[in-house]
């Protein structure tokens, strides 16, 4: 079974898709123009008839049907995500046993969420029957990125779908196999209709996605495209969700179990290459452990190393013009009196980054305001947890954060300004199928992810239908005087009191 595609043209342009490891090409995939994307949406708006005509349990069985066939190939899946990312086969399988929980959560939790339930009427209106329920929207735009091409994307497929959308999904240049893998998949178990769909090329057919007609796009990716997607969609009031990374924070404070918090610390910059949205790039500690603090990382960051082979903790950094702005963090850092404890500038290869530890850097540098999205890490010492809370809280950004601390976990995670935190463990609220994910700020704004996932892809329809005829007609011409006085008074007993 091949993927889901649009019909391509004699004449096709077509790109490769390259191993970050070798350079060597591991896919060759059509490059999809605007008029092909459109007959995509077109196709994709008959198939979401048929689809919302299933109902509930019958996406549900389709959904775990492909959550099935996921997991049983879960090797094969992986194996084509370490080709176009070069990630380790551990880390592939990692986010793919997250994606394939999200998928088994949505569909198991779309009725409950999305089904019509009844609403108190009210006393006014006690003689109306109130209900809410979401339906779908029709056609969702994806567009996905590269650093967890099968867990990202599917955090909004996934919802989508059950919500009883069809879906045209556009994955980055660098994983489109990855995309194309995922979508084959899904016409295995979906063969009559084309409910999800793939598209491939570069930004201008993503960009063509977001002037195709669809009812929403789900974007992930950079802040700056982030914002012109949401310029285009603005032409159509088309409405986005975007998921545009972070400069997430830890913080230590002094009853912290240090270990746990360097062991997250390190794990939690360095995995994937430090290409995580929700990844640490800065931490706060507070002075009575800092420096006890900073010898754990120093010595755990010591033992990880980027490399390709089976012993290498992590891989290649995906996209080559990123290894320049990593660098240039790093440098930057250092010429404004900031010391790499671990790496520094020569840490940054053509190919791979190795860990660096930074301490000592001024606030206002890059290293610390800007999304690294590199194997690096500040720490800063602070003199208490409500300068952490501040310094944390001192940036553009606000996806998510580490709390470590055993006393004040609660009361810090809930005073930083992010839309997730975790607390004494890094980042296990993406792990979590039923909380929502994403961010405020330049992190963007929606939620993939939960209940609140599921109603990102729907709309809310509410209807009142009148059971009885009112004894206080209200909503006439006809409605006398007595009436009005009669209203008054009531809602003086109701709501007037002192
Ligand atoms: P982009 O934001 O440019 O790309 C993300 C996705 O958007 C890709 O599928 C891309 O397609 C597509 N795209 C690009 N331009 C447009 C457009 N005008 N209209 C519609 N879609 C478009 O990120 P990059 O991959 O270039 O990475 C740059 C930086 O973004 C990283 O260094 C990192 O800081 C951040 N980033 C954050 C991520 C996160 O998880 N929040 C994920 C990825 C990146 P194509 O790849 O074909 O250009």
């Amino acid at each position: 079974m091949t993927a889901v595609q649009p019909k391509s043209a004699a004449t096709q342009e077509t790109f490769d898709s390259l191993s970050p490891a070798t350079d060597e090409v591991v896919g060759t995939h059509p490059v999809h123009t605007a008029a092909e994307v459109e007959a995509a949406v077109a196709r994709a708006r008959e198939a979401a008839v048929w689809w919302e005509s299933l109902g509930f349990g019958g996406r549900a069985q389709r959904l775990q049907q492909w959550k099935g066939v996921l997991t049983r190939r879960l090797k094969q899946l992986c194996q084509v995500v370490r080709d176009e990312t070069g990630k380790p086969i551990a880390d592939a399988q990692l986010e793919s046993v997250l994606a394939i929980e999200h998928i088994s959560w949505a569909a198991k939790n779309a009725r409950k969420v999305l089904g019509r339930k009844r609403r108190s009427a009210g006393l006014l209106m006690s003689n109306q029957a109130a209900t809410v329920e979401y339906l779908p929207l029709g056609v969702v735009g994806v567009i996905g990125p590269w650093n967890y091409p099968v867990f990202t994307p599917l955090g909004s497929i996934a919802y989508a779908l059950a919500a009883g959308n069809a879906v045209v999904f556009k994955p980055s240049e660098f994983t489109p196999g990855v995309g194309k893998w995922l979508v084959d998949a899904f016409a295995e178990v979906v063969p009559e209709q084309p409910v999800l769909q793939l598209i491939t090329g570069y930004g201008a057919t993503g960009a063509a996605l977001t002037r195709a007609g669809v009812d929403k796009i789900a974007f992930t990716g950079s802040t700056a495209t982030g914002k012109k997607i949401m310029a285009a969609c603005a032409e159509t009031l088309t409405p986005v969700v975007i998921e545009a990374g972070g400069k997430d924070p830890v913080l230590v404070d002094a009853d912290a179990d240090l270990e746990a918090a360097a062991d997250a610390t390190v794990w939690g910059a360095f995995s994937n290459s430090g290409q995580t949205c929700i990844g640490v790039e800065r931490v706060y500690v507070h002075e009575r452990v800092h420096d006890e603090f900073v010898a754990k990382v120093v010595e755990k960051s010591q033992a990880v190393r980027a490399g390709s082979d089976q012993d290498a903790q992590y891989g290649p950094v995906t996209m080559p013009s990123q290894l320049k702005v990593i660098k240039h963090h790093i440098t930057d850092a250092l010429s404004r009196g900031g010391k790499a404890l671990v790496g520094g500038a020569e840490a940054v290869g053509d190919r791979y980054a190795q860990p660096t530890v930074l301490v000592g850097v001024p606030e206002d540098a890059e290293a610390v305001r800007e999304e690294t999205f590199g194997p690096t890490v500040t720490i800063a010492k602070v003199a208490s947890m409500d300068e952490a809370v501040e310094k944390a809280n001192n940036t553009r950004y606000g996806l998510a954060a580490t709390v470590f601390s055993k006393s004040r976990g609660m009361e810090l995670a809930r005073r930083l300004r992010t839309g997730m935190a975790s607390i004494n463990a890094p980042l296990s609220f993406a792990g979590i199928a039923s909380l929502p994910f994403g961010g405020v700020g330049d992190s963007g704004f929606g939620r993939i992810h939960g209940p609140e996932g599921l109603r990102e892809f729907a709309r809310t329809k509410a209807i009142a239908r009148q059971r009885f005829t009112a004894p206080i007609a209200l909503t006439t011409f006809d409605r006398k005087e007595k009436t009005d006085a009669l209203v008054a008074k009531l809602i003086t007993v109701l709501h007037g009191k002192r």
